[in-house]
């Protein structure tokens, strides 16, 4: 067995000790004699599963009690249509634009009422967050929208906007459990949670109980109406059970190394290893603003489009994977997601210095 450093930014890598508890428990599970995919998901040992999964979310973010953890299927993207059919109550709301699955929230809230585009960094090819402090929101808002963490161009929210006191909703896909979150401030968190929690297909949402309403707009399917889904504690229909079962894993991982604390500070090592060198780097270059740097995705350019192609080749052959940039702005990404080990972090420079004297 051979593995190598996944930098993907999606489905992405896992804690390999999740992986092998999982694979040494896929025949049997605690003695059950099958696998948790083969089980009754109203069965007392998936029972087990689920609330142990919540609990531990619970500890881990400290979501106090008047929010309702909620793991839901159709990942990320469904909640671009969910939120608007569930909050829109004046069928008016605020999307701060600073990349496309902003921007795709934004076109799929336009269905559902009008949505504002209160500020966008499109301008600059979103290399950066733009100044949230006095946004043009108006009292009929029903919710103030942002993309937290901005997987493809690596930028991140160091602050949150002010939202003059409307509800803040908040995609956190790629910075989930990255580190710590006053969960008090935001009206619904939710994210994918295949780019830094587990398999793809399952999206959690954490979402404070006076947004749970039945007022929800006309036509909204029974499925996508969170008050279905609190109701029943996530068990309306089947639910992705082998994904929670497998982020309750990543949970559990995750208290045991020290909770988000621990994992915001390894995170920052991690990307000062690479930002680092890209500052100093004469080959190199980071593609966004210094102070509004992601810690989980980093884009990064030569400038040179046949070098960047050369460079990912090689990069590659080494055993540094899924380094190509996203189709939409070219060049490299590494994201370094609270999985990847600081080695990978420590190789990869390691690699990008030996590229950059070949290349120089
Ligand atoms: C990947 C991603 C999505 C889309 O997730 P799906 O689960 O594929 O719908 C949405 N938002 C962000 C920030 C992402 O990184």
């Amino acid at each position: 067995m051979s593995r190598v450093y996944n930098f993907s930014a999606g489905p992405a890598v896992l804690p390999e000790e999740v992986l092998k508890e999982a694979a040494d428990e896929m025949l049997d599970y605690k003695g059950c004699g099958m696998s948790v995919m083969e089980m009754s998901h109203r069965s007392k040992v998936f029972d087990e599963i689920i609330k142990d999964a919540e609990a531990d979310i619970r500890k881990l973010m400290n979501i106090p009690d008047n929010y309702k953890v909620l793991f839901l299927q159709g990942g990320a993207s469904q909640q671009f249509a969910a939120i608007p059919m569930n909050l829109m109550k004046n069928k008016k709301a605020g999307y701060i634009i600073t990349g496309q699955w902003a921007k795709k929230a934004y076109q799929e809230a336009k269905m559902y009422g009008e949505a504002v585009e209160l500020a966008s960094s499109a301008d600059e090819t979103f290399s950066y967050i733009p100044d949230c402090s006095d946004l043009p929101i108006t009292d009929d808002m029903d919710y103030v929208y942002i993309c937290e963490n901005n997987t493809i161009y690596g930028t991140k929210f160091k602050t949150l906007p002010n939202t003059k006191g409307k509800d803040l909703v908040a995609d956190v896909s790629s910075c989930f459990l990255s580190e710590p979150v006053d969960v008090t401030k935001y009206g619904i968190i939710y994210g994918g949670v295949q780019k830094n929690v587990g398999p793809a297909g399952m999206v959690i949402v954490i979402i404070r109980e006076d947004l749970i309403r039945d007022d929800v707009l006309q036509g909204t399917p029974t499925m996508l109406k969170y008050k279905t889904q609190a109701d029943n504690d996530s068990l309306y229909n089947t639910p992705p059970c082998y994904d929670i079962y497998i982020c309750g894993k990543v949970f559990k991982w995750l208290l045991k190394n020290g909770g988000l604390s621990a994992m915001k500070e390894l995170n920052e090592k991690k990307a000062k290893i690479l930002y680092d060198y890209l500052d100093s780097s004469k080959l190199f270059k980071g593609t966004v603003r210094k102070e509004d740097r992601s810690l989980m995705n980093v884009p990064f350019v030569t400038g040179n489009e046949e070098l960047d192609a050369k460079f990912v080749k090689e990069a590659t052959a080494a055993g540094f994977v899924n380094l190509k940039g996203h189709r939409t702005v070219g060049g490299m990404r590494a994201s370094i997601y609270n999985a990847m080990p600081i080695e990978g972090v420590e190789k990869l420079v390691e690699f990008m210095r030996k590229f950059e004297g070949e290349n120089a």
